[in-house]
């Protein structure tokens, strides 16, 4: 893996500006693949993870830089619980763990560095230098992945009975007899004009 000065300038490149989030998700990632003992994510470990992100904020941004796991390569799954949470799946060992944000470093961030009146510049500083522990919570789970969440996939395209749109993925509902997408099976983010 690479330094976390380092990963900050990816990472940093990647979302446009570095904040406290951005360090904070590079330290979750770093902590995740630490707690898995994978070594080596852009290099021989390049296709061994899996990651799911509960949060569509600046710490996601982060984690690919340090993972390599991208959404259009099916390696990020975004999960929109709205918490500062991921878990990484290694697919080698069968093994994952889930890592989340402790609600209390940013008042840890506070103690450490209440000289630092900004405070994102006081979280960065911090949570730069806090103990994974001071930071992150984490738990050893189970995730159950089919084949149809891989990239290589090659199961049947499916059409929706209703819009009639293609559906990847094996991503339809089936509803009293009929194939259904799940926008017409209810789960419809918009609506048309
Ligand atoms: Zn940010
Ligand atoms: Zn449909």
């Amino acid at each position: 893996m690479r330094t976390l000065p380092e990963y900050e300038t990816l990472a940093a490149a990647a979302h446009g500006h570095m904040c406290a989030g951005q360090i904070l998700g590079l330290r979750m990632a770093i902590h995740g693949l630490n707690l898995l003992g994978i070594e080596e994510p852009e290099g021989k470990d390049r296709k061994r993870i899996v990651t799911f992100v509960e949060i569509d904020r600046c710490a996601t941004d982060a984690i690919p830089v340090v993972t390599g796991c991208r959404l259009g390569k099916r390696a990020l799954k975004f999960k929109d619980f709205g918490k500062v949470a991921a878990t990484f799946v290694d697919l080698q060992t069968q093994r994952s763990v889930r890592v989340v944000a402790l609600e209390s470093s940013k008042q840890r961030a506070k103690e450490l560095y209440p000289e630092i009146s900004d405070k994102n510049q006081q979280q960065m500083k911090a949570y730069r230098e806090m103990e994974p522990a001071d930071l992150f919570a984490h738990q050893w789970v189970r995730v159950a992945l089919g084949p149809e969440e891989f990239p290589g996939y090659k199961g049947a395209r499916h059409i929706c009975d209703e819009c009639h749109e293609g559906i990847n993925f094996e991503r339809q509902v089936f509803r009293n007899g009929r194939t259904l997408c799940r926008a017409c099976a209810g789960d419809r983010y918009y609506t048309a004009l």
